[in-house]
């Protein structure tokens, strides 16, 4: 067991017993090979399911908007600035919220374990510090994890939390590269291509929701696809209704978008919504300055007004 693993366990032991949590918000080792899952634990002897690794990929931020209770949650980097987040825009109270910070090298991109398997049943999979070896009928691959980390990991500068109640494990390196390397790649394809990319994707969308439903962002208790009175378009697959859908949710998001990475993970139709929300921070970062989830006092830029606010779009 990985020492980290171990610290976790009896920290969240100890937050149990103290009563100073009524409920632990974790990982456990899931079903299914290299799968984690969440874990909800009430009682101290239950933290020794507790895992933290390359594979919790999770954000389960997304439960503290439905707990009633006092909450311990094992939290990555990304994690932790939607925490920040939900607390600024009153969804929850900081009191009520223990967190349990882990330092976080990136974590894995399930897509490119599938884009491996081509089809094939994965039947093992062995994870050691540096490598997964991925076992199946007729395949044994060895795969560098380095290969497997999700794009939002590789250039992530929050691997270590800003903000924590206790903190497992040792600080690690932030990510490298250039973060918005991808879009400014595609912003400078022509109008054509770009409006053909985004057609292209929206017609593989089948309005499902999930990457609504999975973003601790997304909250409202009526989400503007839902309402009929008024309706504001229509709930169907044509590519316009779909269209509009993606939009009105990248407006939403942007400037509180934390690229956890959870509505990319959870697309069915693996749609690539990295690319739109990406922008939309870009973008807000270089108007307003702003970058989500850093801090619990500055205010979202869509939450406040400024008279000397960027108004290039008014002409
Ligand atoms: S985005 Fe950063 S904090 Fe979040 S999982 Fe990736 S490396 Fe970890
Ligand atoms: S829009 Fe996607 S990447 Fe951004 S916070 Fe929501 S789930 Fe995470
Ligand atoms: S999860 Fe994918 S298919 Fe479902 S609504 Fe979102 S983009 Fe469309």
């Amino acid at each position: 067991m990985q020492e980290s693993e171990k610290e976790l366990r009896e920290v969240a032991k100890k937050l149990l017993l103290e009563k100073k949590v009524d409920l632990i918000i974790g990982y456990e080792e899931g079903t299914l090979p290299l799968r984690t899952r969440p874990i909800f634990i009430r009682e101290a002897d239950e933290t020794k399911k507790l895992v933290w690794n390359f594979r919790c990929e999770n954000n389960l931020c997304f439960y503290l908007k439905m707990a009633k209770e006092r909450v311990g949650i094992v939290a990555k980097g990304c994690d932790i600035r939607s925490i920040i987040g939900l607390i600024k825009e009153r969804q929850i109270k900081r009191e009520n919220i223990f967190i349990i910070g882990v330092p976080c090298s990136g974590i894995i991109d399930r897509k490119k374990i599938e884009d491996i398997l081509e089809g094939r049943e994965l039947l093992e999979g062995i994870e050691s510090d540096s490598q997964i070896i991925l076992k199946g009928e007729g395949l044994e691959e060895k795969v560098d994890k380095d290969k497997l980390v999700h794009a939002s990991c590789k250039s992530c500068k929050y691997r270590n939390p800003v903000l924590y109640d206790t903190l497992i494990g040792k600080e690690v390196s932030q990510g490298e590269g250039e973060e918005y390397s991808d879009v400014e790649e595609f912003a400078s394809k022509s109008d054509n291509e770009r409006w053909a990319y985004f057609n292209d994707e929206a017609s593989r969308c089948i309005r499902c929701y999930a990457c609504r439903n999975v973003c601790p962002a997304c909250y409202c208790p009526q989400c503007f696809v839902d309402q009929s009175l008024p309706t504001w378009f229509g709930r169907t697959l044509h590519p316009s209704d779909t269209l509009i859908f993606h939009i009105i949710r990248t407006l939403h998001i942007a400037g509180r978008c934390v690229d956890c990475g959870a509505c990319s993970r959870v697309c069915p139709m693996n749609i690539e919504l990295r690319m739109l929300n990406k922008k939309a921070e870009k973008d807000v970062k270089e108007l307003y300055h702003y970058e989500a989830g850093i801090s619990l006092e500055e205010l979202p830029p869509m939450a406040t007004f400024k008279m000397d606010d960027p108004q290039e779009f008014i002409k």
